[in-house]
């Protein structure tokens, strides 16, 4: 642990931290059959904090038999109001627990405190409490039909129910892991859906924090099990259950391909967050000093460890100097550290592994010609810091502006061109279809290019704009389906549809 870290621990922190870190199956904490002992690592200083069970396939296997259990038991049969109240009472001790909750965030992840309040607290709570307004608020239809009777004395009634799609499995990933858990919770437990979920190796104490919420919450036995666990251990073996209805998964296009692949034994349904390399295009007349203040947090918060992070800046070249020159000064500004100094904006990468990614990402640009401006070295004496970096002089075939770095590295790229279609053929010259951002002052433009950037969500003059009602997820290999707002609700629930001779 930092010194910084230290001296501003809570004691609930420090006391959870110290406990054993087990599984939550069918409200019990139970240790793990055989599986994994998983080191929980502070990624400021490379310390060991801690240490969590691992789930094994086992492990899943009772799980999901809770959950099937549980999906039929009285959470069935449990008014929406309840249910509401349940997901609501989640947020409330969220908030109750926030200080806990929050240190949690940074000591498990790395982000700086200002991020974990953002995240963990603001989001995820209001995504909750959106979600549990949403309990009592799922329609069917009644639907008039033409099917002409037998019996000409009979009318036809024909209605739909909504039923929830069964037992799903949530798997997460590390980079956001209070507010990842919430997006998984809120439209599953609103639905009446029963879930177990997978958390990520490198982060589990939020999760399990939560977890123990989720206990004095009051949600019934077996409605929600937390694991953590390998990914290719307790994760494959939820994403190929027989006894798993449905998949949630949030994570890197790579595996959200094993997830299809392991899907077809029993076609489960999934829905795929993945990742992204998205655009921020700032055209000729844009308010210089307020696209630099936007481009900034668009590609390093979270240390650029953000699925939506705008890592590819499209800059009209009559502004290329002043722009770049802002930009490299407001980067040059941002404190780099623990996450626990309230002075930081950049906390380090989660791991030694992906650091050492992210530098050979950054050596490849450079060999490949790119000019780094500023940043573009590891720093700190312990942790897994990368400096934020931005390389200019890209061009669309390096690695550097293809693949997803997940770490603090902008790639700049200039035009100078006007033609909305030349422009946004340049937004989607990757594989991904995540995000995106216009920043301009001519409404005419902004609304041509957000109309061509094939992205799930586009943002004018902002970037990654998210909220729990507006829906969410990616285009092309950024994913499967939406997450967020009323067709959040869509991927856990079927329809029924009914039909009676009266
Ligand atoms: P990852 O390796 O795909 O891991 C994500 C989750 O999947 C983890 O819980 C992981 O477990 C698990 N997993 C790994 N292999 C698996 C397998 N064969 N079967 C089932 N589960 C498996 O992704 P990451 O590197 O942790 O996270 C970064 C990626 O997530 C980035 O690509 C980022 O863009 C994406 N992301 C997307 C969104 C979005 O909403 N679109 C949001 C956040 C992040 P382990 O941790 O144990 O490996
Ligand atoms: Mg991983």
């Amino acid at each position: 642990m930092t010194a910084a870290a230290e001296a501003v621990l809570s004691e609930e922190t420090r006391r959870f931290v110290a406990a054993e870190h087990q599984l939550l199956i069918n409200n019990e904490w139970v240790a793990a059959r055989g599986g994994d002992r998983i080191p929980v690592i502070d990624p400021a200083t490379g310390d060991q904090v801690a240490e969590a069970e691992g789930a094994s396939a086992a492990d899943i296997d009772r799980a999901v038999a809770a959950a099937r259990t549980a999906l039929n038991g009285p959470w069935s049969r449990m008014s929406p109001a309840d249910r509401g109240r349940l997901i609501w009472k989640l947020a409330d001790l969220m908030e109750a627990h926030g200080q806990t909750l929050c240190e949690l965030e940074v000591l498990d992840n790395g982000m700086p405190m200002f991020a974990a309040q953002v995240g963990a607290l603001q989001f995820a709570t209001n995504y909750l409490r959106y979600y549990a307004g949403w309990a009592g608020k799922i329609l069917g239809d009644t639907i008039p039909t033409s099917r002409p009777s037998p019996d000409p004395d009979a009318e036809n009634l024909v209605y739909t129910l909504r039923e929830p799609v069964g037992v799903v499995g949530a798997i997460i990933p590390w980079n956001a892991p209070a507010p990842m858990m919430a997006v998984k919770l809120g439209p599953a437990l609103a639905t009446g859906c029963t879930l177990v979920l997978k958390v990520a190796e490198l982060t589990p104490l939020t999760n399990l924090f939560m977890a123990r919420l989720l206990v004095e919450a009051g949600f019934p036995p077996g409605v929600v099990n937390v694991l953590p666990g390998y990914g290719h251990t307790a994760g494959a073996a939820l994403a190929q259950h027989p006894d798993v209805d449905k998949v949630a998964f949030t994570g890197s296009t790579e595996v959200g391909k094993e997830i299809v692949r392991a899907s077809a034994g029993n076609l489960k349904r999934i829905t795929l967050e993945l990742g992204g390399k998205s655009p921020v295009v700032v055209m000729d007349d844009a308010d210089v000093d307020r696209a630099v203040a936007g481009a900034i947090p668009a590609a390093f918060f979270l240390s650029g460890q953000n699925c939506m992070a705008g890592t590819r800046l499209l800059l009209h070249k009559k502004i290329e100097a002043e722009f770049l020159d802002k930009l490299t000064q407001g980067v040059r500004a941002l404190k780099v550290g623990s996450g626990f100094d309230p002075e930081v904006i950049i906390g380090p990468l989660i791991s030694d592994q992906q650091r050492q990614r992210v530098l050979g990402l950054i050596d490849a640009a450079r060999s490949e010609g790119a000019e780094i401006l500023t940043g573009g070295a590891a720093t700190g004496e312990r942790g897994f810091f990368v400096q934020p970096t931005v390389a200019a002089g890209t061009t669309s075939q390096m690695r550097v502006v293809q693949e997803e770095v997940f770490g603090p590295v902008l790639s700049v790229r200039t035009f100078d061109t006007c033609d909305v279609d030349e422009i946004a053929a340049e937004a989607n010259a990757t594989v991904y279809g995540l995000s995106g951002s216009v920043w301009t002052k001519d409404l005419s433009v902004a609304h041509r290019l957000v109309k061509r950037i094939d992205a799930g969500q586009v943002s004018i003059n902002c970037h990654a704009a998210i909220d729990p009602a507006t829906p969410f997820g990616g285009n092309k290999q950024s994913g499967w389906g939406r997450e967020f707002g009323k067709e959040g609700l869509e991927p856990y629930l079927k329809t029924k549809a009914v039909s009676v001779a009266l």
